[in-house]
């Protein structure tokens, strides 16, 4: 166990975290569990699309020669020999001189090169006015005119989303390979911990690390098992995390981080694989435990237990290393250059996140602090948009300086 009381930056850190995790291996899977991660293979269209020449409109389909003279003063009257609606097909052919009725996304019947839209018609049944000529092909999608048969649609790589998953189906597929989400397995550790919606009793506090810490995983893209409270009893913490290595590509702690009497995570964890605690020279958030431990050197985080500091360390090291699993890129959250809206300060030799709403001021990002920067404060968490990070060499950015944030969106999986 190394508690070596120098402040190791917080890079250094991240790569011993990024050092261990590595892409989770391929594998196969329906569609919509697909959804969200990354293809790693190439997907080809066995057919063309449209599969098949087809009306882009409601109207009629018609040989384009029959109808050249058309104009609203001077209508041809054609006999409509037929009905086509989207869906099964019985090959249908347009003699000279008649037209079929169609629907969107019918089949074009054969010696038809047009289809005249409905609005340019009298909408006839048995026989149709129409008004106006189409051009050759007008109002036809002609089969191929997407995706050739044999083209790569989807190349590996790519992140898969709606658009991506349809297109995926629309070519037939009902399986991808795909880099899985990992399992992430979220613990929070505290005697003082009551699970939320259960009566409070003096000096007890409501668990809001694992809620946070789940939701946290799941935006970040991962599957998340909350396993919810261990009390601070070292035999406990041991057997809940050996139950649930079976189902965990990645472990996330909360608490017990520090150098209280009761700090178990760190009493148990430093005994197990590779795990080491360290104090990471950031703000908040300075103990850090990481390691691997387990049959599969499954990747450990002890998050420190003030809320915010929980939140912030998810951010700086388990985001990471999940989106790495998940072959994602990039990933790390989006970076902007802001200007402070107030001054700002940091403790020297720290990377401070700092708890910032971001808006759009005359064409520039501006950055506002949120009040109070207690790592306890989670309201100011949930007001915050962003984290302005301030460099480890700067002790104070003015007010009209610039800052670099990291954008927190709040996305859904
Ligand atoms: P610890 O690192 O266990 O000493 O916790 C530091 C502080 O964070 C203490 O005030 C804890 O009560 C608080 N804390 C720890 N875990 C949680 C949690 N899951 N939810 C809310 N607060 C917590
Ligand atoms: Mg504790």
């Amino acid at each position: 166990m190394s508690t070596g009381a120098a402040l190791i930056p917080v890079e250094e850190h991240l790569s011993r975290v990024l050092s261990v995790v590595t892409p989770l291996a391929p594998l196969q899977l329906g569609l919509m569990d697909a959804h969200g991660c990354v293809l790693t293979e190439d997907v080809e269209a066995p057919a063309p699309l449209p599969g098949f020449d087809n009306s882009a409109q409601d109207g009629y389909a018609v040989r384009r020669d029959d109808v050249l003279a058309a104009t609203a003063d001077a209508p041809v009257v054609l006999p409509v020999t037929g009905d086509i609606a989207a869906g099964p097909a019985s090959p249908l052919r347009v003699q000279p001189g008649v037209c079929v009725r169609i629907m969107t996304g019918a089949m074009m019947p054969a010696g038809a090169d047009a289809v005249v839209p409905l609005e340019w018609t009298d909408g006839g049944v048995a026989s149709v006015r129409i008004a106006r000529a189409p051009t050759p092909g007008q109002h036809v999608r002609r089969a191929g005119e997407d995706v050739a048969a044999g083209e790569v649609v989807l190349r590996a790589g790519t992140h898969l989303g709606a658009a991506q998953i349809g297109l995926a189906a629309a070519v037939g597929r009902s399986r991808l390979l795909v880099r899985p989400r990992p399992r992430v397995v979220v613990v929070s550790t505290g005697s003082e911990l009551v699970e939320a919606g259960h009566p409070l009793s003096p000096g007890r506090i409501v668990d809001a690390n694992s809620p946070a810490l789940t939701a946290a995983a799941l935006e970040a893209g991962a599957i998340a098992y909350r396993v919810g409270i261990v009390p601070d009893d070292p035999r406990q913490l041991a057997a809940t995390l050996e139950d649930q290595l079976v189902r965990a590509d990645v472990l996330v702690t909360s608490g017990g981080v520090s150098v209280g009497a009761y700090d178990v995570v760190k009493e148990v964890l430093s005994r197990l694989g590779t795990v080491r605690f360290d104090r990471v020279a950031m703000s908040p958030g300075m103990p850090q435990g990481f390691g691997t431990i387990g049959p599969d050197a499954t990747p450990v985080f002890g998050l420190p237990g003030n809320p915010v500091s929980a939140l912030v360390s998810f951010e700086a090291f388990v985001r990471p290393a999940l989106r790495t699993m998940l072959g994602a890129s990039p990933i790390e959250r989006p970076r902007v250059r802001a200007v402070a809206r107030e001054r700002l300060t940091s403790p020297a030799g720290k990377r401070s996140f700092l708890r910032v709403v971001l808006s759009v001021e005359a064409g520039s990002y501006v950055a506002a602090p949120v009040s109070g920067s207690g790592s306890h404060l989670l309201a100011g968490m949930s007001r915050a948009t962003a984290l302005a990070v301030v460099p480890e060499d700067v002790e104070v950015v003015q007010a009209g300086e610039q800052v670099e944030v990291l954008v927190l969106e709040r996305r859904s999986r």
